[in-house]
């Protein structure tokens, strides 16, 4: 009979396996579970676990001593901030593989409505109010039957710049604000290093409640609720749209492309310039990302006529 016990961890791994149990547990993470392994694979997987480890240990060193001249760490140290690498899915954003979407690719995803009419600077908090009056206590998709709060965005209705996620997470369905957890946290980072200020910018999600244990939304749910999204967008109406991760990208531009294929450049979009870059969850799990990350952002700042650091 085949022996289905995996052979026990090894103490280095063991304790990553603890820290990162702690992490999820700060996170607000509690329930996991285990997808069945090919017992003969368990040993090799944990060896190679370990050679990763190791791997990523050094990698994450060099991308510190590394150090590029533009990244002066007075104004973006988050790049050099190294977060373990797990193999997790926890993290709202952070199941997304670089070419991987998630999203099933035979499923429809909608396109952009048209543009709607300029709404004036004065006007623009009161019309983003109408859209969450509108939203109200929604039941349009799945989605609202596990939610605690509806996620409908924070910041400046007058922001030069709007980031869009993917959806909430814990710490966001429990106070109803995006982007406060431990992703959050570095994007705010990320805003801080562009020098510019939290309350200065506009953050949203493509959906408004947060999917069953993270999950990628389902292209209905994103679908049903992405409209209301691109409504905030052409009240806001930022020069530069930021599209944290394959998710937003995929919503905004209303085709699954890799996220390879649209980093690194300008789209000419909605009458604004879109820039694509990682979800900072999925900084978190792969810290060596953040370089590219910060040169995207460094594109939106170009964008947006702010000042290089270094420059
Ligand atoms: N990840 C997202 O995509 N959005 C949030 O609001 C939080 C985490």
């Amino acid at each position: 009979m085949t022996n289905l016990l995996p052979s026990p961890l090894n103490s280095a791994t063991r304790t990553a396996l603890e820290d990162r149990l702690r992490f999820y547990r700060d996170l607000g993470l509690y329930d996991f579970y285990r997808r069945p392994v090919d017992p003969a694979l368990l040993s090799a997987e944990s060896e190679s676990a370990d050679r990763d480890s190791e791997r990523n240990y050094q990698a994450s060193e060099q991308t510190e001593n590394l150090g590029a001249p533009s990244m002066p760490r007075s104004s973006a140290e988050w790049v050099g901030e190294q977060e373990s690498t797990f193999r997790s899915q926890q993290l709202p954003g952070s199941n997304l593989l670089e070419e991987d979407t998630a999203i099933p690719p035979r499923k429809p995803i909608s396109a952009a409505p048209e543009i709607t009419a300029m709404v004036p600077t004065a006007q623009r908090a009161a019309a983003l109010q109408l859209i969450s009056d509108e939203i109200g206590n929604c039941t349009r998709c799945a989605l609202h039957a596990g939610r605690n709060k509806i996620v409908f965005g924070d910041g400046s209705p007058t922001a030069r710049i709007f980031f869009v996620g993917e959806g909430p997470g814990a710490d966001e369905d429990e106070q109803g604000v995006p982007f406060v957890g431990k992703a959050g946290q570095l994007l705010n980072n990320m805003i801080a290093a562009m020098g510019l200020k939290r309350e200065e910018v506009y953050i949203a999600n493509v959906v408004k409640c947060r999917p069953p244990g993270n999950r990628t939304p389902e292209p209905e749910e994103a679908n049903t609720c992405s409209p209301f999204l691109f409504r905030q967008i052409d009240v806001v109406r930022p020069q530069v749209l930021v599209a944290l991760g394959a998710t937003a990208a995929t919503y905004l531009l209303g085709a699954r492309q890799p996220l390879a294929g649209l980093r690194g450049r300008v789209h000419a979009y909605r009458g604004m310039s879109l820039i694509v870059t990682y979800h900072p969850a999925y900084l978190l799990r792969d810290p060596r990302q953040k370089k590219e990350a910060w040169a995207d952002l460094q594109i939106a700042m170009k964008e947006l006529g702010l000042k290089l650091p270094g420059k």
